[in-house]
C-alpha cells in the first residue's frame, strides 16, 4: 500500500515502523498508509526556524502575499483532483468537499490581498505615536515583527484543506515558518496539498512543512519564539498547553476546541416568515453539512416555548428527506462520519443527550451505496427537552456529528442568553430576530462568551452563508470549553505570529525603521 511520507528539512522524508491506514469512511476500504516514526522533528523545526523564518522575513509583506497568491492558485488548479480526495478519505459529498476546498482558496486569497494592500514594506506600524518627551523629537511608537522561530500547526480531521491553510495564510503573511501536521485520519488532502506545492516550488525552502502520523514528541522541542496553534478537542489542547518546554519557554498557544453553539429563534418571528425559514435552513445546513463534524455546527437550538412543537415538526420533515450514504454515490446528502472512533463516540453522545430529554428523530434506513454493515454511518438525530428541564448533558458535552437539540425557552432575551451562557463559551452563537431590542439585548448577553456573535434576518438571508461559516475577516475562536483563541480576523491573526516592540527614542531614526508608514 501506498506510504504517506513526511516532507521536512526540504525534502520528503518516509516513516519506519508503526503506520496507520487511512480508510473510506463509507466503505471501510484501506486508502494509504501513514507514520512519522523515525522522523526527527528536532530537525525539521531547526530546518524550518534557520531556512524558512530567513527567507520569510527577508520579503516585504506584498512579496508574502504574492507567495500566499501562488500557492492559492496552485489548489485551485488541482481543485477537482482535491475534492475526490476529500470524498473518499473524509466520508464528505462533494458539497462538503468544496466546502473545505473552496474556503482554504478563499482565505488565502483574503490573505494574498492583505499582502498586496500592507505593501512594501517588513515592519508593521501599531496605532498612532506618541510624543514622549517636550518636544515632538522624543518619541514613541509600537511595532510589529515577526517572531524568529516556526509556527507548529496541529490540525483536527474535518477540514484537512481549509485548517491547513487558513492557518498558514496567516503565519506565512506574517513571516513564519510552518510546520503542519493534520489529524492523521483524513490526512491523504493535506498531503496532496503539500506534494502539489513542493511538485511547483511555490515557497521557499522551509517555509511549510509536513509531518504525517502522530505529533510524537514534536512538542518537546519548542523553543522561546515559536508559537503552537492547535484545533481539535478540549483535552488535547489542555494536554499541549500543560507540557513542561511550552511552560518554560513561554511559548504561545491558541486552541481552538469544543462548542456548544446556538442558534436562538427570537419570539417575534412568525411561523412561515422569512427569517423562520432561514433559521430553518440555517439548522438544517448545521446539522448535516459534513455529517454535522464542523465546530461551528448549531448544536442548541433555543425556540420560545409555544413554537417548540412547531419547529421540531417542521425540522423532522426536513431531516427525513436527507439521503444517508456513499457520498461518491448520485443523490447522496449525508456522508458517514470520519473514523470508527467518531462514530462511536457519537453514539455514545446520542444516547447521553438523550437522557436529558427525548429522541424525536433518528435515521435508521440503510446507507445507500455502501457494502452492507461497512461504513461509520449515524443519520441526523434530533433531541427536544422540556421547558425549563435542567438537561446538563445538552448544555455541557458536545457531540461532534448530525445531532442537535431543540432547548425551549421562555421568550425572554435574559433566559435565553443565560441558557446559552450554560455552555462555558463557544466559537459562535446566533439570534434570528426581527426585533431590534430583542437582538440587541440578546447579542450583547452572548458577547462575552463568544468570539461571534450572528444576527440573523430577512435582510441578510439573501446574501449569507449563516453562521457555520468561517470569514478569514472576521475573528475565529472562543473563550472557555472553545479553548480561549483566536485566529484570522483580517491583520488581527497576525499578531500571534509577531511581535508588538515598543520603540522609544529620536523620532525621525524611528520613522527611518517604520518607513513612516502606519498599516494599523
Ligand atoms: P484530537 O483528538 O484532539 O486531535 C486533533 C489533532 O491533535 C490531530 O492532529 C491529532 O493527531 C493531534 N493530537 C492528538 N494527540 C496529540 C498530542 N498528545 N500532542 C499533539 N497533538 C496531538 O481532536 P479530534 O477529535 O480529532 O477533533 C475533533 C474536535 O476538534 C472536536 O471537539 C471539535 O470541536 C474540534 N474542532 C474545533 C475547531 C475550532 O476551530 N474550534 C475546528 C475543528 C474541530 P492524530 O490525528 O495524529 O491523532
Amino acid at each position: 500500500m501506498r506510504k504517506l511520507a513526511s516532507h521536512v528539512e526540504g525534502r520528503w522524508v518516509e516513516a519506519e515502523g508503526r503506520l496507520e491506514t487511512l480508510v473510506n469512511p463509507a466503505t471501510e476500504e484501506s486508502l494509504v498508509e501513514a507514520g512519522a516514526d523515525g522522523v526527527d522533528r528536532a530537525a525539521a523545526l531547526a530546518f524550518a526556524r534557520t531556512t524558512g523564518g530567513p527567507a520569510l522575513r527577508a520579503l516585504t509583506y506584498a512579496q508574502r502575499g504574492e507567495l500566499i497568491r501562488s500557492v492559492c492558485d496552485a489548489i485551485q488548479s488541482h481543485r477537482d483532483e482535491l475534492i475526490g480526495l476529500a470524498i473518499a478519505n473524509g466520508g464528505n459529498t462533494r458539497g462538503d468537499a468544496k466546502f473545505d476546498i473552496d474556503g482554504a482558496t478563499f482565505t488565502l486569497s483574503a490573505y494574498a490581498d492583505l499582502g498586496k494592500s500592507l505593501g512594501d514594506t517588513r515592519v508593521r506600524v501599531d496605532g498612532d505615536g506618541v510624543q514622549l518627551g517636550r518636544t515632538s523629537r522624543f518619541h514613541g511608537e509600537h511595532v510589529w515583527v515577526p517572531r524568529h522561530g516556526v509556527a507548529i500547526h496541529v490540525n483536527a480531521f474535518n477540514f484537512p484543506a481549509w485548517g491547513l491553510a487558513e492557518k498558514a495564510a496567516v503565519a506565512l503573511l506574517a513571516g513564519m515558518p510552518v510546520v503542519t501536521k493534520p489529524a492523521t485520519s483524513s490526512a491523504l488532502v493535506a498531503h496532496r496539498i503539500v506534494e502539489i506545492l513542493v511538485e511547483k516550488q511555490v515557497l521557499p525552502a522551509g517555509a511549510l512543512s509536513l509531518l504525517m502520523g502522530g505529533a510524537g514528541d514534536l512538542l518537546q522541542h519548542v523553543g522561546p519564539q515559536d508559537v503552537v496553534a492547535f484545533t481539535g478537542s478540549g483535552a488535547t489542547g489542555e494536554l499541549i498547553r500543560g507540557l513542561a518546554p511550552v511552560i518554560r519557554h513561554s511559548v504561545r498557544v491558541n486552541v481552538e476546541a469544543d462548542s456548544l453553539n446556538a442558534a436562538i429563534l427570537g419570539p417575534d418571528v412568525e411561523e412561515g416568515a422569512e427569517t423562520y425559514e432561514f433559521y430553518l435552513k440555517d439548522v438544517l445546513r448545521d446539522m448535516t453539512q459534513k455529517a454535522g463534524q464542523k465546530c461551528t455546527a448549531i448544536r442548541r437550538i433555543l425556540v420560545p416555548a409555544p413554537l417548540a412543537d412547531r419547529v421540531r415538526d417542521a425540522l423532522v420533515d426536513r431531516l427525513a428527506t436527507i439521503v444517508v450514504g456513499n457520498p461518491a454515490q448520485e443523490g447522496v446528502r449525508m456522508g458517514p462520519v470520519a473514523t470508527a472512533q467518531q462514530h462511536k463516540d457519537v453514539r455514545e453522545g446520542i444516547d447521553a443527550l438523550a437522557r436529558d430529554g427525548r429522541l424525536v428523530f433518528g435515521q435508521t434506513a440503510k446507507p445507500v451505496g455502501s457494502p452492507d454493515g461497512k461504513g461509520y454511518f449515524v443519520g441526523p438525530v434530533l433531541i427536544e427537552t422540556e421547558p425549563g428541564a435542567d438537561a446538563p448533558t445538552v448544555h455541557s458535552r458536545e457531540v461532534f456529528g448530525p445531532v442537535a437539540t431543540i432547548v425551549p425557552y421562555d421568550g425572554t432575551a435574559a433566559n435565553a442568553a443565560a441558557l446559552v451562557a450554560r455552555g462555558e463559551g463557544g466559537l459562535v452563537s446566533s439570534v434570528y430576530s426581527e426585533d431590534v431590542a430583542f437582538t440587541s439585548e440578546v447579542v450583547l448577553g452572548l458577547a462575552p462568551f463568544h468570539g461571534r456573535v450572528f444576527l440573523g434576518s430577512a435582510k441578510i438571508a439573501e446574501q449569507s452563508p449563516g453562521p457555520g461559516t468561517v470569514l478569514p475577516t472576521l475573528v475565529h475562536g472562543g473563550p472557555g470549553r472553545a479553548g480561549g483563541g483566536e485566529e484570522l480576523g483580517g491583520l488581527r491573526g497576525l499578531a500571534f505570529y509577531q511581535q508588538r516592540v515598543a520603540l522609544e527614542g529620536s523620532r525621525p531614526v524611528i520613522e527611518r525603521i517604520t518607513g513612516a508608514k502606519s498599516q494599523g
